[in-house]
């Protein structure tokens, strides 16, 4: 079975194609949403998800979390002293999933269709690809969270042409895509999107204005303060779309602050981020050649488009109101598993093609001449351009720029701006030509990009017939096979905590955690209950286990409403 996985910024999820449809796949705690958090502690043991959140405060420098902003660079995470790097992380988290399908499934899988928000370029996509590598899954193909969110919508049904625009605002991307239906056939027209800007910007600007109002430096915060603090910003972010006011209380010390936030307060301190929303669904517009009120229909996926004032700047800005009848957190997972059912063509699944498209430049290092003999090097010749439908297949004939020269260097690179030096660099090619004078030697060069993100660079020469290939795959840090097997023996060492007692290790966390926030008798009350827990869990009777697990719950549960 493939299934379908939404490796998110905050929560990833995993489904599968059933009977009745796409559903997800609750993970060993039960819950649909596993936070993409790792924790790893002095004995290499590894936490994946909520226990790894709980151990953010209690153990800051063993925890990672937002990784997938930093997918595809070489950004070094240390884990109680043990290096890691964006993707491993990531594997680490795709591990858990896996595991999490086939104790549901009752079968091994072993291949996957991975979600990558469509503005990711060809680094961070080969990042995720190798992530799934290092999780022993076979990635068949990645597919662009709105494309995925489109098809679980299953707008691919509609019997009219139709245009789509799927907004995107997750915890740490935002993704804004513009879709056509055409005749059966699913086409992205334009991408734009921005890696920086999310949910967790929200929550900041909420904390920003509690310190502000109680007239706090965050700098004069302990680490673990700051983590209460954004986990309080978080709590109040969520409930402040359905009330005019939200009161925010936080322990400084041995001090409960509290402060009032109004909803309007809050709406004028996150204009700067609605403003920065702006533009990408500007720039996705002016690339598919649209204006707002060629959109038939608006499309909200990822956690943050529930914030009621982000939904109140859409129905300003398209006067309309954007559908929502999926849950925002589920539906790209979903839409994974449906395009993993087609490629598994199954019967059940309409097959529908799916378009996508490049979401940046793909071009090469060229010197253009300005004047007669003079010339400027450095210049970046696009080949494949921006929102260009892929597969796509371009060719650009180059001449020589030198008297007699013996070769041609084609450096395939990626990128928007007009000097190649700016521009991200793939890889490069070399060609010999005949000598000649300059201008007379060309050679074709040909860039062919697939629905899997692999770019294949043929260059000819045109006197000779001379022919050059190759296939980018990535670049410095692309590994072979055998390095990817010996990075897993190495990431092996590490205990991925059994599942059976996964709800245990949660609830000791979170007691551990609401101990050291707590206070006085609630302390006392707390530090009674956690004993009688670690006291039955030593005993190991089941019975009495559950009963004190149920009973510590509910102690928790009287601070914590989420
Ligand atoms: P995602 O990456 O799609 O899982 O989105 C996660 C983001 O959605 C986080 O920043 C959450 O704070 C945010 N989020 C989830 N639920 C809500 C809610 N009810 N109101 C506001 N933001 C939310």
């Amino acid at each position: 079975m493939i299934v379908g996985i939404d490796l998110g910024t905050t929560n990833s999820l995993i489904a599968y194609y059933s009977e009745e449809g796409p559903k997800i796949i609750p993970n060993r705690l039960g819950k649909n949403l596993t936070p993409s958090v790792v924790s790893v502690d002095e004995e290499g043991n590894v936490y994946v998800g909520e226990t790894a959140r709980e151990r953010m405060s209690l153990y800051p420098d063993s925890v990672a979390q937002t990784f997938k902003r930093s997918m595809g660079t070489e950004r070094d995470y240390i884990l109680s002293g043990k290096h890691f790097k964006p993707e491993e992380l990531s594997s680490l988290v795709l591990r858990a999933l896996k595991e999490d399908a086939e104790a549901f499934l009752g079968e091994e899988v072993t291949e996957a269709v991975i979600s990558v928000p469509a503005y990711f370029d060809d680094k961070r996509r080969k990042a995720t690809k190798r992530a799934g590598e290092l999780a022993g899954l076979k990635v068949e193909r990645m597919i662009s969270e709105p494309t995925a969110a489109a098809v679980a919508y299953g707008l691919y049904d509609k019997t009219q042409d139709t245009r789509f625009l799927v907004f995107d605002l997750g915890g740490g991307t935002f993704d804004v895509s513009i879709l056509e239906l055409y005749h059966n056939i699913l086409e992205v027209r334009a991408v734009a999107g921005d890696n920086y800007l999310g949910g967790e910007d929200f929550t900041e600007v909420m904390a920003k204005l509690f310190l502000q109002k109680q007239k706090i430096q965050l700098q004069s915060l302990s680490e673990k303060e700051q983590v209460r603090l954004y986990r309080q910003a978080e709590k109040a972010k969520r409930e402040i779309s359905d009330k005019a006011q939200v009161t925010m209380s936080f322990l400084q010390g041995e001090e409960q602050i509290e402060a009032q936030i109004t909803y309007k307060e809050y709406e004028e301190a996150c204009e700067e981020l609605l403003q920065k929303i702006r533009e990408p669904v500007k720039k996705s517009l002016a690339d598919a050649g649209l204006k707002l009120n060629d959109i038939d229909e608006v499309l909200l996926i990822g956690g943050a488009t529930r914030l009621s004032l982000v939904r109140d700047f859409l129905i300003r800005l398209f006067r309309k109101f954007p559908d929502t009848k999926m849950n925002p957190d589920e539906t790209v997972a979903l839409g994974a598993a449906v395009q993993a059912a087609m490629k598994e063509r199954r019967e059940e699944v309409k097959e529908v093609i799916l378009t996508d498209v490049c979401s940046f430049t793909l071009g090469t290092e060229v010197s253009v001449e300005y004047e007669e003999g003079l010339f400027e090097t450095g210049r970046f010749c696009p080949i494949i351009e921006r929102n260009t439908v892929i597969p796509a297949s371009h060719t650009e004939r180059l001449y020589t720029a030198h008297d007699n020269q013996k070769k041609v260097r084609v450096r395939v690179l990626q990128g928007e701006s007009r000097f190649a030096r700016n521009n991200l660099y793939l890889g490069e090619l070399e060609i010999d030509v005949p000598k000649g004078p300059k201008g007379q030697e060309s050679v074709d060069v040909t860039y062919t990009y697939d629905i899997n993100s692999l770019l294949e660079v043929e260059v000819t020469v045109v006197s000779t017939g001379l022919k050059q290939k190759m296939i980018i795959k990535g670049e410095e840090n692309q590994m072979t096979d055998e390095e990817i097997k010996k990075r897993m023996e190495e990431l092996a060492y590490l205990k991925i905590q059994p599942r059976d007692y996964e709800e245990n290790r949660l609830v000791l966390t979170r007691a551990e955690r609401l101990y050291e926030e707590a206070l006085g008798d609630r302390r006392k009350k707390l530090d009674h209950y956690i004993t009688a827990f670690e006291t039955a869990l030593k005993k190991g009777d089941h019975n009495e286990i559950a009963d004190a697990r149920k009973a510590l719950n509910e102690v928790l549960e009287e601070d914590e409403d989420w």
